[in-house]
């Protein structure tokens, strides 16, 4: 028997594809899905709004549908596998960072216009070189305030911030001497705060360096305690893996899928390129690579719902397959589609890029893969 879903992700699936392609797919033909205007997206968010999707991102108890990791993962995955890039929008903003608010003022202040989309947070974790040019961690000291209240002075520089730009806050990872690290969420407008050049890579997304020079951040912008701000950033950055892989294995039987149209479709050599012994060894690849990441997506998501112990390394382990998965995928079907795929434009010139992004993004491979020899040192090989 073929890998099957649950019943209930098996019809939330179902549903979503149908969504996609009923509605989502007649209003997105023609646009540019690396730039599409402001009004599309509203379009996409209303009818998802409507169909009852929107909010799959938000937990129920803020009334949303779920966001729990095993729903969610199910959602991005039909969402890539439909096809449309841009049905990925289909689902609205998160809590993201701001679930690690956890007091009643930050829920209000920072949590809950996150979760209505009224206002963003970008994640200022990549350190930076600083504006005069030394290397030292970005550090939070802690200080009385110019009004009096307690906080911390924020100074160093955080590079790569993904949407810093156009985001409201930044939230930053800092050490206090002694202490450990900190959570801080900084007012990207605030005194002291230094955004760098704009810069664009290769997946359509764009990141800003910004720098820190004596940032005043008040206490009541911590999140959690100090000492345990990387431990929380971990959890957010779980979070974004194992939406990752979802993302990465949905779009890679999308591939594999469409590859396959294209290799048993007619061929100028008289015969379709899948009567050929070397394609269809290729073709193999695709598809047994494609199982193996989509298993272990499926066991790492069911993992992190039942909060395992094992659950970080599992979940490490399935963004670092599912993301090299798509990558080895994508090459292997341009080799297979041959030049029209190299286009500018074509879907799989866009996800060769996009992919290529995946492979450093959230923890590059090599990190992750030290993540899992780490956590078998310790516990054994049978440990995963
Ligand atoms: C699309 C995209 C979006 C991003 N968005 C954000 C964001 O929003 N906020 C943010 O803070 N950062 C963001 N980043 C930055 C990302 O977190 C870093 O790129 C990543 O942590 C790697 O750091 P680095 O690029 O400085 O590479 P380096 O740390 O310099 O590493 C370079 C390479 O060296 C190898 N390497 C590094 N360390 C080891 C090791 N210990 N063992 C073996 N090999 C190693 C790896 O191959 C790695 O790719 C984003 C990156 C990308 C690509």
């Amino acid at each position: 028997m073929h890998f099957q879903l649950p019943a209930d992700l098996d019809d939330l699936q179902t549903r979503l594809l149908d969504f996609v392609a009923e509605q989502i797919d007649p209003i997105t033909e023609g646009v540019d899905p690396e730039a599409p205007p402001a009004e599309l997206r509203r379009q996409i968010a209303a009818r998802s709004e409507a169909a009852g999707f929107y909010r799959l991102t938000v937990p129920q108890s803020d009334g949303g549908l779920g966001g729990d990791p095993r729903l969610l993962t199910a959602a991005r995955e039909a969402l890539a596998l439909s096809g449309n890039p841009l049905a990925a929008r289909a689902l609205g903003s998160g809590p993201g960072i701001m679930r690690l608010a956890d007091n009643d003022q930050q829920r209000d202040d920072l949590y809950l216009p996150v979760i209505r989309g009224e206002r963003s947070a970008a994640f200022a974790f990549t350190e930076a070189i600083r504006a005069d040019g030394s290397q030292q961690p970005t550090q939070a000291v802690r200080a009385t305030l110019p009004d009096g209240a307690d906080g911390f002075l924020l100074t160093g520089a955080k590079g790569f911030v993904t949407g810093g730009a156009s985001s409201d806050w930044l939230v930053v990872v800092a050490n206090v001497p002694d202490e450990g690290t900190a959570l801080l969420v900084v007012d990207r407008a605030a005194p002291g705060v230094t955004a760098g050049e704009l810069g664009a890579s290769i997946d359509g997304s764009t990141h800003s360096p910004f720098y820190f020079d004596a940032v005043a951040v008040p206490q009541s912008r911590l999140l959690g305690n100090v000492g345990d701000g990387l431990p929380r950033a971990m959890q957010n950055i779980d979070r974004m893996r194992l939406s990752v892989a979802a993302e990465c294995v949905g779009w890679t039987r999308w591939v594999t899928r469409t590859t396959l149209e294209r290799i048993e479709g007619p061929h100028r050599s008289g015969a379709p390129l899948a009567d050929q012994q070397q394609v269809q060894a290729i073709f193999a690849d695709m598809a047994a690579d494609s199982f193996a990441a989509r298993t272990t997506l499926y066991q790492a998501a069911n993992a992190r719902e039942a909060d395992d112990t094992t659950a970080g390394t599992q979940v490490a382990a399935a963004k670092w397959l599912a993301s090299e998965t798509l990558h080895r995928t994508v090459d292997r079907a341009i080799q297979l589609h041959g030049a029209q795929s190299l286009l500018r434009g074509h879907p799989l010139e866009r996800l060769y890029r996009w992919s290529r992004s995946l492979r450093i993004a959230e923890g590059p491979t090599e990190l992750l893969r030290l993540t899992v020899a780490r956590h078998i040192r310790q516990n054994g090989v049978d440990a995963l």
